[in-house]
């Protein structure tokens, strides 16, 4: 066994970049990472609404976060207003950061079940401060208000996806890494099966130690030259499509995502600072292609700068992600629908997979093991995240919406919801992105509430509960009401550039 001495990146997507950056960061710079990407193919152009570990890399990649959030026409995301997806007419938001606090040691959402039960008619969300600005659009650096009512929100990033590939480029650049253009023909490899060159249309070949396949949905390495197979989850997540357009901005951006449900799926809208991305994700068993792009074009704001895209896609994901010397990154290792926003996600996690597994040339099977297993866990936690805005949903006024409510879902998010509705308790595991104040915001979003709640926050007296509460909910929307309001903050501390106009 000899240390790795080469990387090849297959691919220049988001996915490709971000690889490329945190490598070139992170590995000796002795290590040679070289990455190719066709213009000609380009990258699939969506993928702009982040969660907030995304910050955390772009400060641990050492990046100026403002200066990023200009270059990028970034707004920020406190959280995601979901519209329709119990029973038409309802909304609810999934905040980022906490919710209440702890009260007395236990987690304020027992004290709210308690207090629900005692004739409080406050809504959850009334106590969530990412929720009270999302609503009204206002916005403030959490951190930068410390001992105030905002100081546990926490928020993420909306992106413009081709920008944020432009600006890692540079970034890895400037770290060494070498850019090769050209369209990647064939895949050689050794005679025990690992990959040992890339070979382009034009004749040049790319020899390397370890690969990483970031092509894509194409997904050239890891499915067609190594064919690991695919686990499909479309029985599970019925959306198999999307349509994406970009339109221009009609007002201020909101700090939010907005993710509405359709009569076969369900639309976003992400609002940048020169435009907003939109789009329809649906199931292709329900509604043609032309009545989608209908529907979408009907409900977007503004004008439309471009023709609507059709994106097909099967969620799921590879039997195996890293195989032999080849690591499968971004969507060439699978997809989960864009609800949650996490394919993002998943690529800083590989590589943070990948940096503590980091093999020898021989890609030791115990390292490809684990590594396989922590990131299927990730995975699996959001599929079952994801299944449970369909699962619990009250609504069969469509064909599409019946069918959801008749889809499988998997024991592990059977047993969650089981467990949840008994008395408020979660299963959480170990470094999972979505914690107790996502999961209790979907649920009860959803209309999934505990039966009873802990006998532990009975201690607390009664009027005590209630004065602890009235205090909370009274003084958050005031001192919301005083924040700026989302568009000027962006105007005062992050400006991005007016985009060029072309003759
Ligand atoms: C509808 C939709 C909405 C989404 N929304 C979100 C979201 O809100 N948040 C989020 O986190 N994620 C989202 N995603 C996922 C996100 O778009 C991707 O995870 C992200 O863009 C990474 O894509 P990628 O780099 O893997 O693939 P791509 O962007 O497709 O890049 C593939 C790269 O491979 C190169 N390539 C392919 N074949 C060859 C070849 N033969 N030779 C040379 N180069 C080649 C291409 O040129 C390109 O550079 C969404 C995805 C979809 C489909």
């Amino acid at each position: 066994m000899s240390e790795i001495k080469t990387i090849v990146i297959a691919g220049g997507g988001t996915a490709g970049w971000m690889c490329a950056a945190i490598l070139a960061h992170y590995l000796p710079k002795s290590m040679r990472i070289h990455l190719v990407e066709s213009e000609q193919i380009g990258t699939i152009g969506v993928g702009e609404s982040t969660v907030p570990p995304f910050l955390e890399l772009i400060r641990r990649l050492g990046i100026d976060e403002q200066d990023f959030i200009q270059k990028t026409q970034g707004s920020f995301k406190l959280g995601i207003r979901f519209k329709n997806w119990r029973r038409k007419g309802e909304e609810y938001y999934h905040p980022f950061g906490s919710i209440g606090g702890i009260i007395e040691g236990q987690d304020f959402y027992q004290h709210w079940l308690r207090a629900q039960a005692l004739g409080d008619d406050a809504p959850l969300q009334a106590f969530a401060p990412a929720t009270e600005m999302a609503k009204h659009h206002k916005f403030m650096l959490p951190f930068k208000a410390p001992r105030t009512p905002i100081a546990a929100a926490s928020f993420a990033l909306h992106i413009d996806a081709s920008l944020v590939a432009k600006y890692l480029r540079g970034h890895a650049e400037a770290n060494g890494v070498t850019r090769h253009e050209g369209m990647i023909g064939q895949v050689h490899h050794h005679a025990n099966g690992f990959i040992s060159a890339l070979e382009l249309s034009d004749g040049r070949r790319l020899e390397g130690d370890l690969f990483l396949d970031c092509t894509g949905f194409r997904a050239l390495l890891i499915e067609k030259a190594l064919k690991v197979g695919y686990i499909d989850w479309s029985k599970e997540l019925l959306c198999d499509r999307a349509i994406a357009v970009q339109t221009e901005n009609v007002s201020d951006p909101h700090p939010y995502t907005y993710a509405e449900a359709q009569d076969a799926g369900w639309r976003w809208r992400i609002p940048l600072q020169h435009r907003a991305g939109n789009g329809y994700v649906f199931s292709s068993k329900h509604l043609s292609d032309d009545d989608a792009i209908k529907t979408l074009m009907a409900q977007v704001e503004g004008e439309p700068l471009m023709k609507p895209m059709v994106i097909p896609f099967r969620t799921g994901m590879r039997e195996a992600l890293w195989s032999k010397n080849c690591v499968s990154v971004g969507l060439a290792s699978g997809f989960i629908e864009p609800l949650e926003s996490t394919a993002i996600h998943l690529i800083y996690r590989s590589m943070d997979f990948l940096l503590r597994y980091f093999p020898g040339t021989d890609c030791d099977e115990n390292l490809i093991r684990d590594y396989n297993l922590r990131m299927a866990g990730d995975y699996a936690e959001i599929k079952d995240f994801v299944v449970l805005h369909y699962c619990a949903t009250e609504r069969d006024d469509t064909p599409f919406w019946r069918d959801v409510q008749a889809a499988p879902v998997a024991q592990t998010l059977r047993e969650k919801i089981a467990l949840f509705r008994e008395n408020g308790s979660l299963r959480e595991g170990v470094d999972e992105l979505f914690r107790a104040p996502s999961w209790q915001s979907v649920m009860e979003g959803m209309g999934v509430r505990p039966r009873r709640h802990s006998p532990l926050v009975d201690r607390l007296s009664e009027a005590e509960l209630r004065a602890t509460l009235d205090a909370a909910r009274t003084q958050l929307p005031p001192f919301v009401a005083q924040l700026p309001g989302h568009g000027d903050f962006l105007r005062t501390h992050c400006p991005a550039e007016r985009p060029k106009v072309s003759a």
